[in-house]
């Protein structure tokens, strides 16, 4: 982006006199000081601190310009500053105007799973036929999204945005501010049930995503959710749905599970086989998803298996390691809930091996009074002629030992250890695995397993 304060005062209706600024030339924006690029817009967020206290480091650090709140008193006056009763709005405001000054095609994604995923493998097929521009990590909320829109380069020509939510009303306001020309649900899971209590509701929430949803627009959706299928009867804009069922427009046709990648065939490209350097099987729907997007912006079938292959994920994601005697780790490490936990358990159970499979399982966090239930649910995915072992850390993975006890498991093949005691089951580990194992690692990323990933892994 690159902007003189004159226009960007004009766009957030700045309140103070910015004259002797006015050619001040901006060219990103940053809310945090310590890492903000030369000729950047500093946004003082209120978060546990205030961000005001932070604007003399940003202007050290190469800022041009900050926003400052209205109720602060200005404590300088030798560096730009832009007066606004709210600096978040104004970010977003901001962000609003210069949408629509480059006016890109919106996609906007959301999803309990699957979004920086979807939204990685969009970005991929349509970068072969348009400049595009993403959600850069995972900064998809109220603030991450306007941050995304002012990262946009203005030869941008499509931009993907990822779009979280943990309450009603966020997707809502979300969705108007981009007025996305398609927008995408991955699925509806139970992450954050804590706060919604029924998937129904959750299933209401992600629907906001609808809200802002240009007339002439499109909803993709994973049309083997029947909560979505319901809720979409009234809308008026066109729907695509993808899926497993063959009822949906883009459903896979087989799916085969490698070691390290799938690769699947598609109704709509019988001859076409495509493949995703990951593992997991809802990555089929989540490339399905893309598949449609790209459809839709007339990306050729040959385009997108080149883009699928290659495409670049954000980091964090499910991978690959290899451990210090030689075994293969699944590392999942900064996400997990029932839905995706089973999932990883059905590849891992699946993957040949020589030695034995263990699964390392965390507490899934987050899932409020379903959280006992949920977890002990975890069970049916594993099974001990496959799974010849777990780990499990954290309270409510009691639940999980109880359960798998009560079914038969063996309990000298199941080892519990307390969210603080990571360094015992480091050290258990160590002690018995061997170069032909497979090991998983899936937890919230609140139980750290990123920390045994590190002890596990070879230098
Ligand atoms: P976040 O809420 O953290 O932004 P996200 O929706 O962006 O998550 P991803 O980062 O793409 O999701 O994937 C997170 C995890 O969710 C994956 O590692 C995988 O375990 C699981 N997952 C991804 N896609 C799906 C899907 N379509 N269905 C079920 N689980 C999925
Ligand atoms: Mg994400």
């Amino acid at each position: 982006m690159k902007m003189k304060l004159a226009e960007i005062a004009k766009a957030i209706n700045a309140q103070n006199d910015i004259e002797q600024w006015k050619d001040v030339e901006v060219t990103s924006v940053s809310f945090d000081s310590r890492h903000l690029d030369q000729g950047s817009l500093f946004v003082p967020l209120q978060g546990a601190q205030d961000g005001h206290q932070y604007v003399p480091s940003a202007f050290t650090n190469g800022a041009a310009a900050s926003l400052w709140a209205s109720d602060h008193e200005i404590t300088d006056h030798t560096h730009p500053l832009l007066v606004v009763s709210d600096p978040l709005e104004a970010l977003q405001r901001l962000g609003k105007y210069y949408l629509h000054k480059i006016n890109p095609i919106v996609v906007a994604v959301t999803g309990s799973n699957g979004k920086t995923t979807t939204k990685d493998m969009i970005a991929s097929i349509l970068s072969t036929q348009f400049n595009v521009t993403k959600t850069y990590a995972n900064f998809n909320n109220e603030i991450g999204v306007p941050v995304t829109l002012l990262n946009m380069e203005s030869n941008t020509e499509a931009v993907v945005v990822e779009m979280g939510m943990d309450r009603f009303g966020q997707l809502d306001f979300l969705s108007k501010l981009v007025n996305p020309d398609i927008a995408v649900i991955t699925m509806i899971g139970e992450a954050h049930i804590e706060f919604f209590g029924t998937r129904d509701k959750i299933a209401d929430a992600k629907m906001e995503i609808t809200h802002g949803l240009k007339e002439d627009g499109t909803l993709v959706f994973n049309g083997d959710e029947p909560l979505l299928t319901d809720r979409v009867k009234d809308l008026k804009q066109r729907q695509m749905r993808f899926g497993r069922q063959l009822s949906n427009d883009l459903y896979a046709t087989s799916v085969h599970d490698e070691p390290r990648q799938l690769s699947f065939t598609a109704n709509e490209w019988p001859d076409d086989e495509f493949t995703i350097p990951m593992v997991g099987e809802y990555n089929v729907n989540n490339a399905l998803a893309a598949m449609e997007v790209g459809q839709l912006l007339h990306i050729t079938p040959a385009h997108m298996k080149q883009a699928l292959a290659n495409v670049e994920l954000t980091e964090n994601r499910a991978e690959w390691v290899k451990g210090e005697n030689g075994e293969q780790i699944l590392s999942d490490v900064y996400n997990s809930n029932p839905t995706a936990a089973k999932e990883v358990l059905k590849t891992i159970a699946e993957t040949p091996v020589k030695g034995r499979r263990i699964a390392v399982l965390g507490d899934m966090l987050e899932l409020g009074d379903a959280a006992p239930k949920l977890h002990a649910s975890l069970a049916e995915e594993i099974d001990h002629q496959k799974i010849a072992s777990v780990y499990l850390v954290g309270e409510q993975m009691k639940n999980l030992k109880d359960k798998l006890i009560q079914e038969g498991y063996p309990a000298e093949d199941i080892h519990h250890y307390a969210a603080d005691n990571l360094q015992q089951l480091i050290a258990d580990l160590k002690s018995t695995l061997t170069g032909d194992d497979i090991v998983l690692l899936k937890a919230s990323h609140g139980i750290h397993l990123e920390e045994v990933l590190a002890a596990l892994k070879a230098e």
